[in-house]
């Protein structure tokens, strides 16, 4: 298309007044596992604890990538199975584990940790209930886009989109738990990405499959990936040759990591 008009590389957006929404001692920017904990650590200490979501739920990735898994939560210590991860995880998973939403935890990688699944609305409804019960204010579908600043070194304010239109939040202490490092980018901070060459972590997309007759799935947790190695040996090339297909807390129920957008 043939565009007359010209068009410029930027536009001056007019100044204008943004309404604070609140005052707090701490504000917690993302409701993921990390959100979750240090919001709950912040406000059982007796702050004013805010913590800001851009989805109408918590969990982070944990629920709205699908993830339906803590890895690493337990581990194998001198053969036994244990609990390693304590603190608000306890609260979680206590939370959970009421809603009949926890699987016991199984090994992986070799059986050096382990990964316990947990259904994602009972993950969502717990993470709800502690952030009620520890006190905490949540703001959810607020995406944060920018902070003010009084100097190159001290954060004022949170500034955020929400459906009422645009405000901000003030804090004395901010914590980014956005999982991009967002609020850190934004004040200024350092960063890196990737190994400076240009590679970052594989993206990759995890699924759940529902409807699964678990006697004729047996223990396909450990055919798929038979199978997967004898496809390779014949020539067939997989993204992510080590897949991970298991089932959840009902065995109706199955998640899989096994896909992967890989370079190699
Ligand atoms: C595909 C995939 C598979 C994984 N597999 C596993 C697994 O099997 N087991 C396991 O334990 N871990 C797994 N992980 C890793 C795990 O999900 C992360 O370690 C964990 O989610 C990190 O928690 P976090 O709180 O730091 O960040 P996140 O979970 O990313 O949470 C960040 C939160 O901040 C919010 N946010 C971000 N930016 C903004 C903004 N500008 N404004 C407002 N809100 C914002 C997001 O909506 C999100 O809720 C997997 C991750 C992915 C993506």
């Amino acid at each position: 298309m043939d565009l007359k008009h010209c068009v410029p590389e930027s536009i001056l957006e007019p100044s204008r007044q943004t309404p604070v929404l609140g005052n707090y001692e701490i504000a917690v920017l993302g409701g993921g596992p990390a959100g979750i904990a240090a919001a709950v650590a912040a406000s059982r200490n007796g702050r004013k604890t805010i913590l800001i979501e851009r989805y109408g739920f918590l969990g982070g990735m944990g629920t709205a990538a699908g993830v339906t898994n803590f890895c690493g939560l337990h581990a194998n210590v001198r053969g036994e199975i244990k609990q390693v991860v304590h603190g608000a995880a306890d609260d979680l998973l206590a939370r959970i584990a009421r809603l009949d939403g926890l699987k016991e935890p199984h090994a992986l990688f070799g059986g050096r940790i382990n990964a316990q699944a947990y259904d994602t609305s009972a993950y969502k409804i717990a993470a709800d209930d502690l952030m009620l019960s520890s006190g905490v204010t949540v703001l959810f579908h607020a995406l944060a886009v920018g902070v003010s600043m009084s100097s190159t070194s001290v954060l004022d304010a949170i500034v955020l989109e929400t459906k009422s239109g645009r405000g901000a939040i003030c804090a004395e202490v901010f914590i980014d738990c956005s999982g991009d490092g967002d609020l850190a980018a934004w004040a200024g901070a350092p960063f890196e990405l990737g190994d400076g060459e240009g590679n970052m972590l594989f993206p990759s997309m995890m699924f759940r499959i529902n409807g699964v007759d678990a006697q004729r799935a047996g223990e396909a947790w450990k055919t798929i990936p038979q199978r997967m190695l004898e496809a390779q040996s014949t020539g067939r090339r997989f993204p992510r040759r080590v897949p991970m297909v298991r089932p959840q807390k009902h065995g109706i129920e199955w998640r899989a990591n096994m896909t992967q957008v890989s370079r190699t």
